[in-house]
């Protein structure tokens, strides 16, 4: 090819907001013209680019790994009206993958520094960041989106986005208002695995329908940890869980601190210790680090497969030219490459898109604390500290409660008491708040004899 003077257009270049002739050439092809992939019931037209070009308003949830991918192909998809949050800061160690962000940006909120790099690299969009959490936004705020795609690293905030997402729909005598619908894209990665899931609130299986996917964190046996290690990370365990409350090396009220170097230290030496009295290799600084503060190695190429499923998806709901994924694909890379899609299904009694309240089995002599644990533990429900009352002759009653400490005091007694002592019935509505969720869940006792 010869060589020419002309500088190469790309998108940043003109420095305008009005786009230049062929821009969006490469997404007209999927919108304007017909194929056989497409949703039976579309008809090839301009207005499926203008609404993306205009109307549409999409939420990003995250900027980190997945959030950057997720920011940057919806961008240069066309979609203009983009909003992320993100309730972090700019770590050094995020900028081998987090591509929006430089050396100079360490420190800074993520969702600002994101936005702004998309802003000024493609014309015409425009990112409004929220450094923020997730729950110091409402309703209102969440409600002005056509789509919602998460690409976030924690089950609870998971959790909570799709709660709140259930909470907007409209029901009309039983019946789901679909105009109150807003789709949730969810992009996870771990590692060498990950998953990008569609959900439509209120119509096909929410995250809290397939919450036995997640499963709890694996633990290692506690006999393996204290008396048969075999792997580097029983040492590292055996010292983290047995010694270091044993011991107290810095003080008696002083935690093991994953983020202190000479806490880490410590662990490494002592697990290097255990290790060899059992002729174990492998004891590493780094993995110490890693198994105290529960470290799984991001992957850039997992967040890019990932993050670009789901743009995608963003992609065929918005234009509404093709049919959306149905509706969880798993993705692993660890050896070759393998993915499958599947159709999780709704759960009949979901605690969170069910409509109806769960059943809670117990018997009248059961404690409060056996509900406490089953709230906790059970792999459908896995709330984190549930708060819960009750109504009883017509006003409300705390019967637990963990965060505010006053009331822990107050009703943690009650833990010891057995239901009937409490005076709870059968068939009584129990209402549980907890982080996973922004409203409060309730669950039906039912007395087993
Ligand atoms: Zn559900």
């Amino acid at each position: 090819m010869a060589e020419t003077d002309e500088p190469m257009l790309v998108d940043g270049d003109t420095g305008s907001t009005s786009d230049w002739d062929d821009r969006w050439n490469h997404i007209k092809k999927f919108l304007e013209r017909s194929g056989p992939f497409m949703h039976p019931d579309f008809e090839p037209s301009t207005e499926s680019l203008q609404f993306m070009l205009e109307t549409c308003k999409i939420l990003v949830i995250g900027a980190g790994g997945l959030g950057c991918e997720l920011l940057k192909n919806l961008a240069l998809s066309g979609f203009r009206n983009i909003h992320v949050v993100d309730m972090d800061t700019i770590d050094v160690s995020n900028l081998n993958r987090q591509f929006l962000f430089r050396a100079k940006d360490v420190g800074r909120p993520k969702a600002d520094v994101a936005a702004d790099f998309i802003n000024s690299r493609v014309p015409g969009c425009c990112v409004i960041p929220y450094f923020k959490k997730i729950q110091d936004l409402d309703e209102t705020f969440y409600r002005q989106f056509h789509i919602i795609v998460c690409g976030l690293d924690s089950i609870v905030a998971r959790r909570w986005m799709n709660g709140m997402l259930l909470s907007l729909l409209v029901y009309e005598d039983g019946v789901l208002d679909p105009s109150s619908i807003i789709p949730l894209i969810d992009g996870g990665t771990e590692g060498f695995k990950g998953n990008a899931r569609v959900i439509f609130p209120g119509m096909t299986a929410c995250i809290d329908c397939t919450l036995e996917l997640y499963p709890p964190q694996i633990n290692f046996p506690m006999c393996t940890i204290a008396s048969m290690p075999r792997l580097p990370e029983h040492c590292i365990e055996y010292v983290r869980i047995l010694l270091w409350p044993k011991e107290m090396p810095f003080g008696d009220d002083v935690s093991l601190d994953g983020d202190d170097p000479e806490h880490i230290q410590w662990v490494y030496q002592k697990s290097l210790e255990r290790a060899a009295e059992f002729s174990i290799t492998g004891v590493t600084y780094r993995l110490t680090q890693g198994v105290v503060k529960r470290i799984i190695p991001a992957v850039a190429s997992t967040n890019a497969a990932i993050a670009a499923a789901c743009a995608t998806e963003v992609f065929k709901i918005a234009s509404s030219a093709y049919l959306p994924l149905n509706n969880y694909m798993v993705f692993n890379d660890v050896d070759g490459l393998y993915t499958y899609t599947f159709e999780a299904e709704r759960k009949e009694n979901c605690s969170a898109c069910s409509q109806v309240p769960s059943d809670l089995h117990f018997s009248p002599s059961s404690k409060l604390q056996e509900v406490l644990d089953y709230l906790t533990e059970s792999t459908s429900v896995q709330m984190k500290s549930p708060a819960i009352t009750t109504t009883m002759d017509g006003k409300n009653k705390t019967l637990y409660l963990q965060s505010v400490a006053s009331i822990e005091q107050r009703t943690r007694p009650n833990l010891a008491k057995t239901l009937k002592e409490l005076g709870l019935a059968d068939g009584q509505e129990l209402a549980v708040a907890d982080v996973t969720t922004p409203q409060t869940v309730l669950f039906k006792l039912c007395f087993t004899s």
